[in-house]
């Protein structure tokens, strides 16, 4: 009520003053006076109200845009410009607020997609759009399904139980695996959520594989083992002939069995990530005359074995592990080279680095093998490598073995000329004894 009167003062004003001009004067110059009050009041009225019409008809709302007015206006453009700041304040915080969501959301390695009742796209961060192939500004509105087209997925909409996720290969990109999760929320709308599985997939095969391959190797030997036994504890009659033979047999798969267990032992001890590797500096030349003997008697004989040590440089890391890879190369230069044949073990340093390479001139690997050779269990001939007594772990665990060492192994072969494996120690992890040491210029190896 205060503000009416407030508001009002010019009118009582005139009022008053034309109430006093009558008395003093005239009536008719009263009302010349009254009418030119009202008049001008009416005019100034009308110029801010136009002046707010052009303010509200901009495009961007500005506190300092508005206009200034005088009067009654004043405080009026006054309160709006309050308004118009709380509002824009508020709205800086929402569009603050939004932008940090929208960054959350974009940084989340899971993908997100909100769906409305009828399943239509309503909104997606860029994982989902990567993991199912949708381009939001193109496919917001669009049916799910018309982009999530396998039939699994359509079942697993329409079937409301969406307890359990949905594992999915991507048809569009065959090498992704997602699993997918719908999560209803609101009013029957659904947050679907995608996530990348294919690592744990891999591993899940891998480790399906593993088992697999482990039971195969572990089945032919028991199998032996047992039809023996049998034999042997059905017949009374056997001969000591056939009793020595069973036992060489058994005693040979045992010592099979045994080995194969020892390699996943040392398999299992490498991948182990809380297994931390004890680091000494390791005598490369010692280990080697140590390993020459275990080949010489491996070999019995039968090829040619020179050991060619150009450095006296030490190498940090394991002495049991290093023993273990550097053994594995030879025995296999060994055993896939025919009686007669060179195997050259060879200590120097190179272009800076530590280089111990194993040469033979034994069967050879055709080039397609050789990437794929230090996968456990794979082997070129299988026959071979059990005949000589090979589990299909040894350069698995040499692969284990020089990663830890941060070290290359690099093979060549040549079908039926020879194979050279080599192996290459970063300078970070030598120990030169003798200063002088001489680094053999880069050229290939023989
Ligand atoms: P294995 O116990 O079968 O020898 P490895 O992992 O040591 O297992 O080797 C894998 C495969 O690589 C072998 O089965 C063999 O086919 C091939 N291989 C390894 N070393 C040589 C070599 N020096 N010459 C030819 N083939 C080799």
């Amino acid at each position: 009520m205060a503000d009416f009167w407030q508001r009002s003062t010019n009118v009582l004003f005139i009022i008053i003053i034309t109430a006093i001009l009558w008395l003093i004067l005239d009536g008719v110059k009263a009302l010349i006076f009254c009418s030119v009050s009202l008049l001008w009041m009416v005019l100034h009225h009308l110029h801010h109200l136009v002046a707010l019409e052009r303010w509200l008809l901009r495009s961007n709302h500005l506190p300092s845009s508005i206009p200034a007015g005088s009067g009654a206006w004043d405080d009026v453009f006054a309160h709006l410009s309050r308004y118009v700041r709380q509002h824009s304040k508020s709205q800086e915080l929402l569009n603050l607020a939004l932008e940090r969501m929208r960054s959350v959301t974009a940084a989340m390695p899971d993908g997100i997609v909100l769906l409305d009742k009828n399943d239509r796209i309503e909104w997606c961060n860029p994982m989902a759009e990567k993991h199912l192939g949708i381009n939001l500004s193109l496919d917001s509105g669009q049916q799910i399904t018309y982009l999530v087209r396998q039939i699994p997925f359509v079942e697993y909409l329409t079937a409301r139980r969406y307890s359990n996720p949905l594992i999915l290969k991507q048809t569009r990109q065959p090498s992704l695996i997602i699993s997918l999760q719908l999560v209803p929320y609101g009013y029957n709308q659904k947050l679907l959520i995608s996530r990348d599985i294919t690592r744990f997939e891999k591993i899940e095969t891998m480790r399906r594989d593993f088992i697999a391959n482990v039971s195969h190797e572990l089945r032919t030997p028991l199998t032996v083992i047992a039809g023996f036994l049998e034999t042997l504890s059905a017949d009374e009659s056997v001969s000591a002939d056939f009793n020595k033979r069973a036992l060489t047999l058994m005693t040979e798969q045992t010592t099979r069995m045994q080995r194969l267990i020892e390699d996943l032992l040392i398999l299992s001890r490498l991948e182990n990530e809380h297994n931390k590797m004890t680091e000494k500096p390791v005598d490369i030349v010692a280990l080697l005359h140590t390993l020459l003997h275990d080949a010489e008697s491996l070999s019995a004989g039968r090829h040619q074995i020179k050991l060619n040590i150009v450095t006296s440089a030490q190498v940090l890391g394991s002495e049991e592990e290093l023993r273990s890879a550097l053994g594995n190369l030879i025995s296999n230069a060994i055993r896939y080279t025919p009686e007669q044949g060179e195997i050259a073990i060879n200590w120097e340093l190179r272009d800076g680095q530590g280089l111990f390479f194993v040469q033979d001139s034994g069967i050879g690997i055709e080039p397609e093998h050789i990437p794929r050779l230090t996968e456990r269990f794979y082997r070129v001939d299988s026959s071979r490598s059990r005949e000589t007594g090979g589990t299909g772990l040894g350069l698995a665990i040499v692969k284990h073995v020089l990663s830890r060492h941060e070290a290359r192994l690099i093979i060549t072969s040549q079908v039926g000329k020879g194979s050279c494996f080599s192996i290459w120690f970063p300078t970070k992890r030598l120990i030169l004894k003798n200063e002088q040491e001489v680094f053999i210029e880069k050229d290939a190896i023989s």
